[in-house]
């Protein structure tokens, strides 16, 4: 019988955001597989526990992935962990998930730590509707391409970014975006240093490039907001009563009529067309 797959989220810079489940998990698989041992070490240490560990990273993910698939379809429970954050997430795991979902392999996945969802609860812009872009190409023509994929993107989208582009990327962000659009920028999130900045494109450009970037960010982008609807026209509104006047209809019922058709307020129609009646010679 087959084992189990377990994506075990770490904590993104406080270890009290360990949960006791995604501990209770990394005590009782019988393998991790890890993105990079060394820090998953200190984490299993923290937490005193001994276990066995494959790496698991960026670049074996496909030899690595398929011996860590069979050791699973062999019967081994195994636990996948990144240095930080949910496995799958921008982090290695999407393909062993495949893998263990094609062949047959349970998956659980644990709820726990994750920056980009962190970052959006934080920030103070709509999250009903949200895109999460990852980490924009660095090659400049997909670079592009990416960016003209979000023109007139309505939902907020979120990136992540290392300290030493960000100069870089909150420029090409407020090129596509305009100056103008609001952004929530999340640092160094659950560590000492904690800092949310509420700003927009243009303002934060400009603050980087003078003043160089520390610790890990996340970008929430406000996305285009719909322009406001025109307020009802109550100039059209005195002539269609007027033109419904020539028809034979009483002030009143013409003001009924019109505000109906042109979604206007009937009182403030027909307290306007009176002011008008009166004006006339
Ligand atoms: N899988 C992880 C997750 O669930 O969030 C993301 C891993 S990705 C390789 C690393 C990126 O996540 C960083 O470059 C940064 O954009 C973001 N990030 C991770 N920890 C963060 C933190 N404490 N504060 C702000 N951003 C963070």
């Amino acid at each position: 019988m087959s084992g189990t797959l377990y994506l075990v989220p770490t904590p993104i810079g406080n270890l009290g955001d360990l949960s006791p489940r995604a501990a209770g998990t990394l005590a009782a698989v019988d393998f991790i597989a890890a993105e990079d041992t060394r820090v998953t070490l200190k984490l299993l240490n923290h937490l005193g526990l001994k276990k066995p560990m494959v790496s698991y990273y960026r670049h074996n993910t496909e030899s690595r992935g398929e011996a860590v698939l069979q050791r699973i379809l062999a019967g081994e429970n195994c636990a996948l962990v990144t240095d930080a954050g949910t496995p799958a997430i921008s982090d290695p795991g999407e393909e062993l998930v495949r893998a263990c979902a094609q062949a047959g392999a349970p998956v659980v996945s644990i709820p726990g730590p994750c920056a980009l969802i962190t970052a959006l609860a934080a920030s103070g812009l709509p999250t009903g509707r949200f895109t999460f872009e990852g980490f924009l190409p660095m090659n400049r023509k997909n670079r592009q391409a990416h960016l003209d994929s979000l023109r007139g993107e309505g939902r907020t989208m979120l990136f992540y970014e290392a300290p030493h582009k960000l100069p870089a990327t909150l420029r090409d962000l407020r090129d596509a975006f305009g100056p103008d659009r609001p952004v929530a920028l999340c640092r160094e999130l659950t560590k000492l240093h904690e800092e949310i900045r509420r700003t927009t494109l243009g303002e934060a450009a400009d603050w980087y490039e003078a003043n160089p970037p520390k610790g890990e960010f996340v970008l929430v982008v406000q996305g285009e907001q719909a322009p406001p609807p025109e307020a009802p026209d109550l100039e059209a509104g005195l002539e269609r009563v007027a033109a419904l006047r020539a028809e034979g209809l009483s002030l009143r019922d013409a003001a009924r009529q019109a505000a109906r058709e042109l979604g206007l307020a009937r009182n403030a129609l027909y307290q306007a067309a009176l002011g008008e009646t009166a004006r006339m010679p």
